[in-house]
């Protein structure tokens, strides 16, 4: 039984092991596009700021593939599939064919049309090659780099920049705040006076009208123009404006695709004999675009593939049931955990249905709240614990984690707040 998976990435080798691991009569073969192994995008960041080499972050070489019998081709584009063939043709002509295929091709960064954003010096990051660019236009051009797009992954790329020796170093964020949807307004200021005491300066409520070509060299970017009319000058800028899925090569194949490749809890797509995993696929309505998606998925599929081929029994083939996904994350050195109701909309705070409970420690290096929902009716009596957000330490994050969604007294709050 042949498998031919596209995609090389976390979610496509995921695949393949779990394929191996359950059946040695399952044939794997991977098509890459990347040239290089399989890498950790999560340590891209370290690539730009000269902490690690691209072979640190390397996660599996040649060898692993040889030792687990799956062969890849890196340097490999799928530019078609044919569904009644069953075969997949390939950038250089080679076709292959297979009985099973898995797309598990990953995401690519959003290139909003910003006029100017096709200059040099306007950068994405998805890839190692993106990373060592970016790190070759901060050495090239050290006086100023920036960031648009104040998320998580924008503000550690801020800080990779800094490390690398840009002098100027801001963050461009088109909310009135960090992290919206992850901090309060509280914690988002702590947040951002921190990043200023890296260097990093934080400019918030800042809309992008384009970029200025140096008058020198029109086709690189050397500043950037906000609406309100400020300009900041900026030679090396990283867009971190989101991801869209990799669906091109589905919807070609007629494949049915929303915004990621529409696949059912076994991870099938419409076509029962193609499937798809991670950052391209969508299940439920949901591209979840995080790694622990892609590891829970991939031997979902693994299964079912090995099931409708009788290579393992049915009953082994078990459904995705959708990820729960990780709340603790990290920014440029500061622990953030959030969890549940963290950030009440306008509607919830005048709702008079919940209490918020909080404290900034000494120096602002660290903050806590809780969130409390009182019972129906507003009733004080049993709240529950509907949201937390934990910065500058991960001391509570265990406890806060068993409390969400159970009764929380005003007791065990202040005990947590007096820690
Ligand atoms: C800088 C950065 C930091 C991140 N940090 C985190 C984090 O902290 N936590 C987290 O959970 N997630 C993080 N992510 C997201 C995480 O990397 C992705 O969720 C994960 O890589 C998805 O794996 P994947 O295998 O689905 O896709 P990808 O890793 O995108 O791999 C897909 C592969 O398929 C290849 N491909 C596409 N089309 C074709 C084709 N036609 N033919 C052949 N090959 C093809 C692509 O070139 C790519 O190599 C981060 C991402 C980045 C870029």
């Amino acid at each position: 039984m042949h498998v031919v998976i596209v995609g090389n990435g976390i979610a496509g080798v995921n695949v393949a092991a779990a394929l191996r691991n359950a059946s040695p009569e399952a044939d794997v073969e991977i098509f890459a596009s990347e040239t290089h192994p399989l890498y950790s995008r999560v340590r891209l960041p370290e690539v730009i700021s000269g902490a690690s080499a691209p072979e640190a972050i390397t996660f599996y070489k040649d060898e692993w593939y040889e030792k687990r019998g799956i062969r890849v081709s890196l340097g490999s584009s799928v530019v078609s599939v044919d569904r009644a063939a069953r075969t997949v043709r390939l950038a250089d002509g080679r076709t292959a064919g297979y009985d099973r295929l898995v797309l598990a091709t990953g995401a690519s960064s959003n290139r909003p049309p910003i006029p100017g954003s096709d200059a040099r010096g306007v950068h994405t990051l998805r890839t190692l090659e993106d990373a060592l660019e970016i790190r070759a236009g901060v050495a090239a051009n050290p006086g100023s780099a920036s960031v648009i797009g104040g998320g998580l992954l924008g503000l550690e790329a801020a800080r990779a920049m800094k490390d690398a020796g840009a002098r100027e170093v801001r963050v461009f964020e088109i909310f009135p705040r960090l992290l919206p949807r992850q901090l309060d307004s509280a914690g988002a200021s702590l947040l951002s006076a921190r990043f200023a005491a890296m260097g990093i300066e934080v400019v918030c409520s800042a809309e992008t009208e384009s970029f200025i070509p140096d008058s020198d060299d029109p086709l690189r970017a050397f500043a950037i123009r906000l609406k309100d009319g400020r300009v900041f000058p900026s030679a090396t800028t990283l867009l971190s404006m989101g991801v869209r899925p990799n669906v091109a090569l589905a919807k070609e194949a007629g494949l049915e695709v929303n915004r990621g490749i529409v696949v059912d809890e076994f991870m099938r797509t419409s076509d029962g004999a193609i499937y798809a995993v991670g950052d391209c696929a969508e299940f439920k309505g949901i591209v979840w675009g995080i790694i622990p998606a892609a590891l829970e998925q991939a031997p979902v599929a693994a299964r079912a593939i090995l099931a409708s081929t009788s290579l393992i029994a049915p009953e082994l083939a078990v459904p995705y049931a959708q990820t729960v996904p990780k709340t603790a994350l990290k920014v440029g050195d500061v622990e953030l955990t959030s969890l549940g109701k963290a950030v009440l909309s306008a509607d919830e705070e005048s709702s008079g249905r919940y209490e918020e409970r909080s404290r900034v420690w000494e120096g602002g290096r660290r903050y806590e709240k809780y969130v409390l929902e009182k019972g129906e009716g507003g009733d004080a009596s049993e709240p529950v614990l509907a949201g937390a957000i934990l910065y500058g330490s991960k001391a509570h994050q265990a406890q806060a984690q068993s409390l969400m969604g159970k009764p929380a007294d005003a007791e065990t709050i202040a005990s947590l707040l007096a820690d």
